[in-house]
């Protein structure tokens, strides 16, 4: 496959480079011809990758649009209010941050915004699909916060609501998290919002996952109902690897002051550039149509993978993930990943909520964004359980991934 975007800088880099050129390309390569399924990723277009690879990645800029701690930052606004503007509309949020490096920078500021070291936080717990920053003892949220963990009932899947209420009143947090790495079904923020309100805490949307969903309108917003929106824009939204952060007018001054300088320092222009590329393509109603149909690609891959004896967890989804138990074809989802890979397929393991084994993580973003709709779902879904069974063989399964994947180049010439 050629790289179409940016052949200058491509050429340059084989010229200066080879062995880092030969690199990307076959990592380029690699993303190409096997099947990606890992919910979390993406292809952001040629423009994002364009807007990554420009002169913006020379530019310091601490501070915000206008109040910023280096010269010559005069562009760099310009490109910092767009992305922050079209951020704006896009999720009709009163304030946005586009400087968080990652999903888990927002993170770090909404809890450094609203919190102090020792506070309770009511967070869904890590075996049920609550994220490393949602009070894992090997990450800073553990360490400095008091995590009182929620779960999702084991026989549905779906997040407890009369023990998030229980729990709510009896520890009295100063805020309470809602948002999952592999929970399939859509938050209730209302009712996370009421729940906040009787006990009097803040209500932080982690909505890194299903944030794209939200931009093309196929999934609830949160920005109504949380006091601080937490994303990244590089999942669903297939922008550039980075975070974001959304809130109210009155959180604003707090929120920007708890990215920078509390827990950032320089913005990373290039990033923030290729940020508002990335909105303004979720802008349009082709990014509408496209969000609608990850979910519907989800929905077909979800049923054909029960209809092969497969365990959907929630019995389906209403996102772009998939979340399933592979024990009913004999193996659990770490060995399944395994057979899966050597097959050019590649996911995630995720936790069950019904078993102490693994089970299988699986997203339709990026091989939606490749133009795969229903009948490749299908097709995907029949492979992956032959390998699974160990039925196809795993040459001739990548000879089947390969062909697959073939009519749908992620970056065609
Ligand atoms: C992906 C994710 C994050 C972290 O994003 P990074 O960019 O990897 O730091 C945080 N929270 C949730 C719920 C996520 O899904």
């Amino acid at each position: 496959m050629s790289v179409t975007h940016a052949p200058q800088t491509a050429d340059v880099l084989t010229r200066q480079d080879p062995e880092l050129a030969e690199i990307l390309l076959g990592e380029l390569h690699r993303q190409s011809s096997t099947l990606q399924l890992i919910a979390a990723e993406n292809f952001c277009s040629p423009a994002v990758l364009a807007a990554l690879g420009s002169a913006l990645a020379n530019k310091y800029a601490e501070g915000y649009p206008g109040a910023r701690h280096h010269g010559g930052c005069e562009i760099v606004d310009v490109a910092e209010r767009l992305a922050v503007d079209r951020a704006k509309s896009l999720f009709g949020a009163e304030h946005a941050n586009v400087q968080s490096h990652s999903g888990s920078s927002a993170v770090l500021a909404a809890y450094a915004a609203l919190l102090r070291p020792g506070d309770t936080v009511l967070a869904l717990g890590l075996p049920y699909g609550g994220h490393l920053t949602h009070g894992s003892p090997a990450n800073f949220s553990g360490r400095w916060f008091d995590f009182v963990p929620y779960g999702v009932d084991a026989e549905t899947g779906l997040i407890d609501h009369e023990q998030v209420r229980t729990l709510a009143r009896t520890h009295r947090p100063k805020a309470i998290v809602c948002g999952s790495i592999a929970y399939p079904r859509h938050i209730d923020y209302a009712f996370f919002r009421e729940v906040a309100d009787e006990v009097g805490a803040y209500l932080i949307a982690d909505a890194a996952h299903p944030i794209g969903l939200v931009a093309g309108g196929a999934a609830p917003s949160p920005v109504p109902y949380a006091d601080v929106v937490c994303a990244t824009t590089h999942k669903v939204l297939r922008g550039p690897r980075g975070g974001m952060i959304l809130c109210g007018g009155e959180l604003a001054e707090r929120v920007d002051r708890a990215v920078f300088p509390f827990t950032q320092g320089g913005a990373q222009m290039h990033t923030i550039a290729a940020k508002a590329v990335a909105f303004g393509e979720a802008a349009t109603p082709a990014f509408a149509a496209y969000a609608h149909q990850v979910v519907a690609n989800a929905r077909i891959l979800a049923a054909a993978l029960a209809d092969e004896g497969i365990v959907v967890t929630t019995g389906g989804t209403d996102t772009h993930l998939v979340t399933a138990d592979p024990a009913p074809l004999g193996v659990d989802g770490r060995a399944a990943r395994g057979r899966l890979a050597a097959a050019g397929m590649v996911l995630d393991c995720c936790a069950l909520p019904h078993a102490d084994t693994r089970g299988l993580r699986l997203g339709t973003a990026a091989v939606t964004t490749q133009g795969m709709a229903e009948k490749e779902m299908e097709r995907i879904a029949a492979l992956l359980a032959g390998v699974v069974r160990g039925e196809v063989e795993s040459v001739r399964a990548r000879e089947e991934v390969r062909d697959l994947v073939g009519g749908f180049p992620p970056y065609p010439a």
